[in-house]
């Protein structure tokens, strides 16, 4: 029986790709999409592939209401992820999430609430492949090479900054390196902010600019080397085969997962 999945954000720049995606697997059946404003609208339409005969609803409590849904994905904003999140899991309807923003603490109140209703989900802070072995090569790398910066460079649309992808790095960096201040100790900045962001002692530095999509670059140094780990997604297309993956994997879950590199051992 194929998946029934919502498309929270489906006509995004991600929700758009994700729309193309489901219609491309026989497994998945894509029964609706939700916007902030669109209503009784094609989705396909306004996403420019002509007409697919799934609507759009500008209120996901009524979409729940309409459909009957086995996964929601979310492609929004910062703002209302974390609201989108909770009314699906109290539907019984399972997450799976790659809006970046989240804090440590909705995160560990929406596991909880996973818990409870005992509901599956995902919140990947990227989908790419490519980016889930950048962040585990660079948790390999940071215990034999503890000085670390993070490099992230995204499209200058990018609500949040650090994005998800830096954070979660630097999660799992800190998990193997023992907590220190990098750099010289009387170090200044002659401009605030030029030594970037710092986690647990090591910097993180954001680039905002058109042109690029989603990039990552983590640099270590020690005595007389460095070392450069780096991912680039060059196309939103990068993302789709880990929503995929995401979508399917969460039909058999029972608990709320944060990061892809714990589906993908
Ligand atoms: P985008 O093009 O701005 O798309 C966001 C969409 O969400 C827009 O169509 C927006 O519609 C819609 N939206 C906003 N509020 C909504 C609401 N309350 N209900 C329904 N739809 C709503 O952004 P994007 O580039 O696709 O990125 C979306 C998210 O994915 C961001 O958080 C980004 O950081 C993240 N991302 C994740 C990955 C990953 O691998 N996990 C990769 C790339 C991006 P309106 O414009 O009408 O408000």
């Amino acid at each position: 029986m194929s998946i029934k999945v919502m498309i929270v954000g489906a006509k995004g720049r991600m929700g758009s790709e994700a729309v193309k995606m489901s219609l491309q697997d026989p497994e998945l059946d894509f029964v609706c999409g939700v916007d902030s404003k669109l209503i009784n609208v094609d989705v396909g339409e306004v996403i420019g592939i002509g007409p697919i005969g799934v609507p759009f609803y500008n209120s996901l409590e009524t979409a729940l209401e309409q459909f009957k849904v086995d996964v929601m994905v979310d492609l929004t904003t910062p703002k209302t992820v974390y609201n989108h999140m909770k009314t699906a899991i109290q539907a019984g309807v399972r997450p799976v999430v790659g809006t970046t923003g989240l804090s440590p603490a909705e995160i560990r109140e929406l596991e909880e609430l996973c818990k409870q209703h005992r509901v599956g989900g995902i919140i990947a802070p990227n989908f790419a492949i490519g980016a889930i072995l950048m962040m585990k090569f660079s948790q390999m790398a940071a215990k034999y090479m503890p000085e670390v910066e993070i490099i992230e460079m995204h499209h200058d649309q990018k609500l949040d900054a650090p994005s998800g992808t830096a954070i979660k790095t630097a999660e799992m960096i800190a998990e193997v390196r023992e907590e220190h201040r990098q750099g010289h100790p009387q170090e200044k900045e002659e401009i605030d902010g030029a030594r970037g962001a710092f986690y647990q002692g090591f910097p993180i530095h954001s680039v905002r600019l058109p042109g690029l999509v989603a990039h990552q670059q983590v640099m270590f140094g020690s005595e007389g080397q460095t070392l450069t780990i780096r991912h680039d997604s060059i196309h939103r297309s990068s993302f789709m085969p880990g929503v995929n993956l995401s979508i399917k994997k969460v039909m058999v879950l029972e608990e709320l997962i944060y990061g892809l590199e714990k589906v993908i051992e």
